[in-house]
């Protein structure tokens, strides 16, 4: 008999007042307990409702009903079969509209958290697998070395090469699938650590950095061989990795390049493009005294935005001791883009949010540095393109906000260098690589998809992007094969 309990097994959190101080994780996880009680809740829908809404289509009842029977690494076996990064989507990944949305549960009471049982079955299993290599490690390798990096395959040198640019959640999860299917993957990473917004842009609270580690690590198990610090189209282009046998190319370099708003004020000192903040609090530390990266905490800070960047930009700029935090947004709180939860979660620490108001001007001291931020108050008038309702500036309604610190969160695009580096690779107005089904480009041999595609989206879409990159370059290569034989 299923468990008919109506709500969520609760999952324990750090206390806001407690958390808003730290940068360690805020939801903690179940317990043994706890996720057997949840994964118990589900019904086994024959028609699976659930799975529909999963983007790479996880076999969402049968690892629930694995994990039911408490064989968690049999449920992990299973989410992995479809999804690279099962610790990373348990956690960062929009479920109450994707999974959970479909969930049957939903309808009378709250769905099966089946993102919270993801992350426990991830958990267990990579601490189980810890385990495992920790005795094994004991016997030594015979060099002393932990063997990161290396091939375990035996003719490497038979392997067609394929290049990976970028190795975010795309990058990531086509390279795993391409060294399944027997290919040498190189990805080429422009930053001096892989994970792309896994790890500069998503924070240490809400995605440990282990984490991503840990499942970048098993890739590098699988012999995908990672080079950071190696920026496609300035030390190699795209033409430069064919010449030197890649026989394909999968750019997945993601939507980093932010966009401002184009106001009086936006270059004086003190404001940040979030992307920025961000980098240099979660990838180069600088809320630890032992880094050397500089980064202003601020008294006062704006971030303006209204989406999941905006909630980790104010949400890290708290944790760096700023005593008042507004997130300032033009339309209402229904519009907001940002995860539920993680609203939920700024307002618990103490996020001031200001809805319905746009920033019109920074304005500055005699030196340059900010002061405060003059916003109009903005009501909703009819759609737009997008769907939603358009906001339109009340007349007369200016007010100033006192901050001495602005970060801006409203939304990024791909940086141009790929395409200015690479002819025959088409883009569209906003810079997204052009694809005739999601992933082929203009140029023969490159395949592209995630962010740098669809502009700034999701980490499970850019996952799903990745997996058929994979399918469409193994059909590729196979076909090249066969004509030349
Ligand atoms: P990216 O993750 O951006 O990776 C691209 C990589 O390519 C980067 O490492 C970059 O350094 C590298 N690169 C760029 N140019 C070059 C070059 N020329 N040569 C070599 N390497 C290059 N999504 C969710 O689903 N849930 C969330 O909660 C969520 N929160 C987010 C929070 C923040 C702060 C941000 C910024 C995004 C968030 N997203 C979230 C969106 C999600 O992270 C992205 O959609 C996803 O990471 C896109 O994956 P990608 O692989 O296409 O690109
Ligand atoms: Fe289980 Fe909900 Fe999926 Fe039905 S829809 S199989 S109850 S997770």
């Amino acid at each position: 008999m299923p468990n008919m309990q109506k709500e969520k097994t609760v999952m324990p959190e750090q206390l806001p007042d407690v958390r808003n101080k730290n940068f360690s994780e805020v939801a903690l996880g179940y317990s043994e307990e706890q996720a057997l009680n949840e994964a118990q809740r589900c019904l086994n829908c024959k028609n699976a409702p659930c799975v529909t809404g999963c983007p790479v289509s996880v076999r969402i009842p049968e690892f629930l009903a694995l994990a039911a029977k408490g064989d968690f690494v049999g449920a992990y076996d299973i989410i992995k079969s479809t999804n690279s990064l099962p610790a990373v989507c348990g956690r960062v990944c929009p479920q109450e509209t994707q999974c959970e949305g479909k969930c049957v549960r939903g309808i009378k009471g709250e769905p099966v958290g089946i993102g919270r049982l993801e992350r426990f079955c991830a958990d267990r299993a990579m601490s189980m697998m810890k385990e495992n290599c920790l005795n094994e490690s004991g016997k030594g390798a015979p060099d002393g070395s932990d063997n990161r990096g290396s091939s375990i395959f035996a003719n490497d040198e038979d392997r067609i090469k394929v290049a990976v640019i970028g190795s975010g959640p795309a990058g990531l999860s086509c390279a795993g699938d391409l060294s399944s299917r027997g290919y040498k993957v190189t990805v080429f990473e422009a930053l001096h650590k892989a994970g792309g917004v896994l790890v500069y842009g998503i924070p240490e609270f809400r995605l440990p950095k282990d984490i991503v580690a840990s499942e970048i690590k098993e890739l590098e198990k699988k012999g995908v061989d990672i080079q950071c610090n190696m920026v496609i189209g300035k030390v190699l282009s795209i033409d430069e990795l064919f010449d030197a046998g890649f026989k394909a190319v999968f750019v997945s370099t993601g939507a980093g390049l932010p966009r401002f708003m184009g106001i009086d004020g936006e270059n004086s000192n003190g404001v940040y493009s979030a992307n920025e903040f961000l980098t240099r609090v979660n990838l180069m530390k600088a809320y630890r005294s032992d880094y050397g990266t500089p980064v202003r905490a601020g008294k006062a800070v704006a971030v303006v935005g209204g989406g999941n960047v905006a909630m980790d930009a104010a949400r890290c700029a708290k944790r760096l001791g700023a005593e008042k935090v507004y997130v300032i947004y033009r339309r209402s709180e229904a519009e907001m883009p940002a995860r539920r939860e993680e609203i939920h979660h700024a307002k618990e620490e103490g996020i001031d949010f200001r809805f319905l108001t746009n920033p019109v001007r920074i304005n500055a001291d005699e030196k340059g540095n900010c002061r405060f931020i003059t916003c109009v108050r903005m009501e909703l008038g009819e759609p737009d393109e997008s769907g939603r309702r358009r906001p339109v500036a009340v007349d007369g309604s200016e007010y100033d906000i006192d901050v001495d610190t602005v970060i801006i969160a409203v939304g990024t695009v791909p940086n141009p260098l790929i395409r200015m580096t690479t002819p025959g690779l088409d883009t569209d107005r906003h810079g997204c690589i052009i694809t005739s089904d999601g992933v082929t480009t203009t140029k023969q041999g490159v395949y592209a998809g995630g962010d740098a595609v669809t502009g700034a989206a999701t980490v499970i879409l850019a996952m799903g992007a990745g997996r058929q990159a994979a399918q469409k370059i193994d059909e590729y290569i196979k076909g090249l094969s066969k004509k030349t034989e």
